[in-house]
């Protein structure tokens, strides 16, 4: 099995590669290092069956031999990081979609769009269901990606339909691990890093907005076992359905961490959602899957990892 992994130096996108190495397939990790690092790869580098390709998807990329299947993960999901060149969102979303999927066409390799929960927007139906065409604000700033997500699941299924590309979509919901950058901005990754610095955690307006924390490796186990599956071509949510507060979350890591750290109130950024719950019935009853890691199990081993960081203490 020959795979390419767009977004593959990323977060997830390198536990990934990690995992397809481990089943023995060869793995082609394409990326522009925007987010990403080729630190989160280097430990596969010695391996016959991993290369990296430097490449961004915006522009089309030709590949000499076959590839089987197509994980599209490339794209910034860090608010700080989508909304730094919000038009380069849109491009990578769009074009970048497109031209992966012109590659998965001319290859006839499976397609794994990575989407996710953001297209539900604000959600006014609580937890999300595939079934909810969600609450997008098209002229907020998150919409260069929310609805640059949403119209690559668009392409997805035009191309499905049009060209007969075998598809998969899959809503990722707030995913959290070991590899997250320091620098991310996200709230799990800036939590840990404030309160391993000691400083204070910022929590965005009153903090009682709630997310559903992932750990990496469960939303792996499903990515995997979603682009294996027969039946299904999605939209899937992929997610933990256990739902805390942001105030819930800094608590907990200021206790893992035995920080003492205080926490501090910042604005809350524009169209940032109050509440997101995953309904994963469709992904228990299709992929056989759940989610193991508790919040606690996760935390610790991020933690764990982010003091591995000397960088940044
Ligand atoms: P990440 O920022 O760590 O990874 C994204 C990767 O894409 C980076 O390596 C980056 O350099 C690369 N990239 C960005 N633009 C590119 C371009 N134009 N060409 C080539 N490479 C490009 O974020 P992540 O959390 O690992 O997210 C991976 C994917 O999963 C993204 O598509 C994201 O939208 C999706 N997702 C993630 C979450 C989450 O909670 N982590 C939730 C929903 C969806
Ligand atoms: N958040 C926060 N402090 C931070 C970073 C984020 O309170 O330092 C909040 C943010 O406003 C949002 C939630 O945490 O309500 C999750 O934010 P994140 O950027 O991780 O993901 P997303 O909003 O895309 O789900």
């Amino acid at each position: 099995m020959r795979v390419l992994v767009t977004g593959g130096t990323g977060f997830i996108g390198s536990h990934l590669c990690d995992a397809l190495i481990a089943k023995g397939y060869y793995v082609i990790c394409v990326d522009n290092n925007f987010t990403g690092t080729d630190d989160n790869v280097q430990h596969l580098c010695n391996e016959k069956q991993f290369k990296v390709i430097k490449h961004d998807v915006v522009e089309q990329l030709f590949l000499d031999n076959h590839i089987d299947q197509v994980y599209h993960l490339a794209c910034p999901a860090s608010p700080v990081h989508y909304q730094f060149n919000p038009i380069k969102t849109i491009k990578t979303n769009i074009l970048g979609t497109m031209n992966m999927l012109g590659l998965a066409r001319k290859h006839r390799a499976r397609f794994l769009q990575a989407s996710t929960s953001e297209v539900y927007g604000d959600p006014l139906e609580h937890p999300q269901k595939e079934s909810y065409w969600g609450n997008v604000n098209c002229v907020g700033i998150r919409a260069c990606y929310d609805e640059g997500k949403r119209v690559a699941e668009t392409l997805c299924f035009d191309y499905h339909r049009a060209h007969g590309v075998d598809i998969r979509v899959v809503r990722i919901f707030n995913t959290y691990g070991p590899r997250m950058a320091a620098n991310d901005g996200r709230v799990v990754s800036n939590f840990i890093v404030q309160a391993l610095k000691g400083e204070p955690l910022t929590v965005y307006g009153d903090g009682s907005q709630t997310r559903s924390f992932c750990y990496v490796a469960d939303l792996v186990e499903a990515m995997i076992a979603m682009m294996g599956q027969e039946n299904c071509i999605g939209p899937v949510n992929l997610g933990n359905p256990c739902e805390f507060t942001v105030l819930e979350l800094a608590r907990k890591v200021i206790a893992l961490t035995g920080s003492s750290s205080e926490i501090v109130h910042k604005d809350l950024p524009s169209d940032d959602p109050k509440q997101r719950r995953p309904d994963i019935t469709l992904a228990q009853e299709r992929l056989s899957w759940v989610p193991r890691v508790e919040l606690e199990d996760g935390l610790t081993s991020t933690i764990a990892y982010f003091k591995t960081l000397k960088d940044f203490l």
